[in-house]
């Protein structure tokens, strides 16, 4: 679609309409988590809402249900939203990573059903990649996909898909050529969560979240409108859609709305502990609190820059893995930091003040080093598609898939 809209006019016209449709952020209501099948129902309400008052979808094509719009639209919307109620949770993964994936490798059928009814907070997306057996060799996966007929016959099981209890539909990654080199065999299949033989269950974390689900494949039948992209190039899809998960992961992705990250467990407020614990005096103390706000304002400075670095043709979309590997480093630089800075209470904090609060969010501090691919695995893609270092040795590379030594067989 071309506007002939400013972006300060839509800017003003998105302030106007969320005065009067959206509601305000109560900071007393009770935080309803990632978890909570309320929250679902509520996201899918809040998305409906901008949908029916046409701010969803920003920069998705109009064709498929979206404005059309420039990022500048969306960002100068994202800031209007804040202080308000908003579909957080749709972000990462159902719009940044699935949705962005289907605009470049699905079919025109799939396009205008899928992303239109996400936009329509109708459907919401998840991700069926990481298997039981491990998530960073990707392309080493064992779920197969055995041909029936013009039918597909999915055996396997996925582990750590976050959200896909709210969601209906997974991106879900099948092994169905295994004479092929492990690249090669692969298929991506876009499978409703609720299928006749899939099997889900919740992981409880150590924090007590269970946005994570498993999910046990028997004899699931996918007809072949369900195949995202070619069959056996599914290595191709999945290459995007990490593209896109690092980008989303990175805080980088054109079409979250409102601000990037899912808000399962909001971060503490690392200069509000500090005055609590009393101990914002201390040298130490404050200097751990300019070093962990610095580094998130650096972070969001490093997002800016490679996202229009991409966007602009000057780097390349490996260069996603910078901003994925500083989130990391930042987010667990934080929850260092909140651990220093409240001293001792952090220990005897009382259930659900704010130092417990903070000693249940550095029990997951690992998470932003592994979702969205480990540090280790975004540090390989520098140093070899950025940096231009040689390959990692692989021993399995060309061979196939069903001649390379396991330690299962
Ligand atoms: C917050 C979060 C959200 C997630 N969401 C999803 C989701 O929606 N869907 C989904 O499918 N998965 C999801 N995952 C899983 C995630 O993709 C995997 O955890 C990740 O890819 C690593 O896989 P793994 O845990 O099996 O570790 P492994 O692959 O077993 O790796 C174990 C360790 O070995 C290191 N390692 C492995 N290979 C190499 C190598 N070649 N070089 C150097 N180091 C290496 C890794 O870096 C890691 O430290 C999520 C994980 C998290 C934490």
């Amino acid at each position: 679609m071309t506007t002939t809209e400013s972006v300060e006019s839509f800017r003003a016209r998105a302030r106007a309409w969320l005065a009067d449709n959206m509601p305000r952020i109560d900071p007393n209501a009770p935080h309803l988590s990632g978890d909570d099948p309320a929250h679902w129902v509520r996201a899918r309400e809040l998305q409906q809402k901008l949908y029916a008052g046409g701010f969803a979808g920003i920069c998705f094509p109009a064709e498929y249900g979206g404005l059309g719009l420039p990022h500048a639209y969306q960002q100068a919307f994202s800031e209007e939203a804040d202080g308000y109620e908003m579909p957080i949770v749709l972000n990462i993964p159902s719009f940044s990573i699935c949705c962005a994936t289907l605009l470049e490798a699905g079919s025109e059928e799939q396009k205008r059903r899928h992303i239109g009814a996400a936009i329509r907070g109708e459907e919401v997306l998840c991700q069926f990649l990481s298997e039981p057996s491990g998530g960073s060799d990707l392309a080493g996966l064992l779920t197969r996909g055995v041909r029936d007929g013009e039918n597909w016959i999915i055996n396997g099981a996925k582990v750590w898909s976050t959200f896909a209890y709210g969601a209906d539909y997974g991106l879900c990654l099948v092994r169905t050529d295994p004479d092929k080199p492990k690249h090669e065999g692969l298929t991506m299949f876009l499978m409703p969560t609720r299928a006749p033989g899939l099997t889900m269950n919740r992981i409880r974390m150590a924090d007590g979240t269970d946005e994570f689900c498993e999910e046990f494949f028997d004899n699931v039948v996918l007809g072949p409108e369900h195949v995202v992209g070619q069959v056996n190039d599914g290595w191709t899809v999945a290459s995007r859609q990490l593209y896109h998960e690092r980008t989303a992961v990175g805080g980088g992705s054109i079409f979250t709305s409102g601000y990037a990250q899912p808000p399962t467990r909001p971060r503490p407020d690392i200069l509000d502990l500090a005055r609590r614990s009393g101990r914002g005096d201390e040298p130490e103390v404050r200097r751990r609190v300019g070093e962990a706000i610095a580094m998130t304002v650096v972070h969001r400075q490093l997002v800016d820059r490679v996202s229009a670095g991409i966007a602009g043709g000057h780097l390349p979309p490996a260069a996603a893995s910078v901003p994925r590997l500083f989130h990391a480093e930042e987010s667990e630089s934080h929850a260092d930091a909140t651990v220093q800075v409240s001293g001792a209470a952090i220990g005897v904090g009382a259930e659900g003040d704010e130092f417990d609060y903070a000693s249940l969010h550095f029990l997951c501090r690992q998470a932003g080093s592994l979702g969205g691919g480990s540090s280790e695995m975004a540090r390989n893609l520098i140093s070899e598609r950025l940096l231009g270092m040689p390959r990692e040795h692989a021993a399995d590379r060309g061979v196939p898939f069903n001649q390379i030594k396991r330690g299962d067989r």
